[in-house]
């Protein structure tokens, strides 16, 4: 496993994020870090929403 730490640095998770926020955080940590992988709710509103991931 991989920790990008200065990525994870410059980017802290808000305090009390919404769905929104988790998803867009989790899209840009997977393009930057592999510390950790995409939780599978997470992931199936993803897929719900149809947002692209890549
Ligand atoms: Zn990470």
């Amino acid at each position: 496993m991989k920790l990008n730490k200065e990525w994870h640095l410059a980017h802290k998770m808000p305090a009390n994020p919404t769905t929104e926020q988790r998803i867009v955080w989790h899209i840009e940590h997977a393009k930057h870090c592999q510390c950790r992988a995409i939780p599978a709710r997470l992931k199936a509103e993803i897929e719900k929403q149809n947002i692209k991931t890549k």
